[in-house]
């Protein structure tokens, strides 16, 4: 059947889309919302930035392979110092730059060296291990945007170094505007690789729009709210908050209730099937993993390799002490809809 994409203010007809048409959608699918509450971060350094983490929380740690979430913003760097983080490893993951202002000037130990912008996504993926720095650029007055890592899945976690950069296009949903920079939304897809199946998305809706977006009933989802206030289904999500939902539906509808519109993080995919466990900046399978990457990059090792032309000291951040107890995997949450 055909699918209406209607918006709250104008009384035009529903307009017809043309993406997903096969879909049918079940209206007797009740739509449950888990409602994640952001916890403030303070990521210490020289400049004391604080964030919003979403994920991973105690309740659950993945959305498809996302595996953190930290939101910023928007912080008035005359006040907050702007960002300045000394070159530091990863493992096991891809990181994901999505900026709503400023600009982040990025160099990893892969070679690249990149300016992180609004619109645009830059990917980094550690494999095995890499190193980057991040500072927010002298002409940046305001900072706003989400940090997102990707988990790899197993058989991806010791490919080599990688970096993309690509810039997004707005694409007009009547109502909404949506930019693609992971996996595919709406019909309309990213060509950044990843390794599992995956979506992330800008939406900012119109004030009082209402979107319905036909999803891969495979897929679980959560919605950030950057600013507004939304209805995710029927369940009223504020700034700052992630709506999750799991597997086995069809269609997210997303409401602007604060009535000056809203801007969104959609992030989606498969649910990882996998257990990972995340300490610092590395993402491992167990305890001794995590143990190795940490003597690694400690003793400098090639697994690394070295940011050129970082201005700063220190030149590498050290990692902090290991707890004294055994690192666990983290707990996968059940993932289906159907309560
Ligand atoms: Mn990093």
């Amino acid at each position: 059947m055909a699918v209406p994409c209607t918006t709250g203010r104008d009384r035009s007809p529903p307009r017809l889309v043309p993406w997903h048409a096969d879909v049918v959608h079940n209206p007797e699918t009740v739509v449950h919302v888990e409602v994640i509450t952001p916890r403030e971060v303070p990521l210490g350094g020289p400049r004391a930035m604080t964030v919003r983490r979403t994920l991973p929380q105690r309740q659950r740690s993945l959305i498809g392979a996302w595996c953190f979430v930290d939101h910023y913003g928007p912080d008035d760097v005359g006040e907050s110092g702007g960002m300045l983080v000394p070159p530091h490893p990863h493992t096991g993951l891809q990181t994901v730059s999505w900026l709503f202002s400023g600009e982040v000037e990025h160099r990893d130990s892969g070679g690249a060296h990149a300016l992180v912008r609004p619109g645009e996504v830059n990917l980094m993926t550690a494999g095995l291990g890499i190193c980057h720095s991040e500072v927010s650029t002298p002409q940046t007055t305001q900072l706003h945007g989400v940090q997102l890592w990707v988990a790899l899945p197993d058989s991806a976690r010791s490919i080599a170094r990688g970096f993309e950069r690509h810039v997004t296009s707005p694409i007009d949903l009547g109502g909404a505007t949506l930019r693609v920079f992971l996996g595919t939304v709406a019909g309309f897809t990213s060509p950044v690789r990843t390794y599992s199946p995956i979506l992330g998305a800008e939406l900012v809706l119109a004030p009082g729009a209402r979107i319905n977006l036909y999803v891969d009933p495979a897929f679980e989802h959560g919605v950030l709210v950057d600013s507004g206030a939304v209805e995710l289904a029927s369940t009223r999500l504020e700034a700052n908050e992630l709506g999750y939902v799991g597997t086995g539906v069809t269609q997210l509808t997303v409401t602007d209730v604060g009535g000056d519109g809203a801007r969104l993080v959609l992030l989606g995919g498969e649910p990882f099937g996998e257990e990972i466990v995340m300490w610092w900046n590395f993402v491992g399978r167990s305890h001794d993993d995590i143990v190795a990457m940490r003597e690694d990059w400690q003793a400098e090792s090639d697994r690394f390799g070295t940011v050129e032309g970082y201005v700063g000291d220190p030149q590498r951040l050290p990692a902090p002490e290991l707890p004294h107890l055994t690192l666990r995997p983290r707990t996968n949450a059940p993932t289906t809809n159907a309560r």
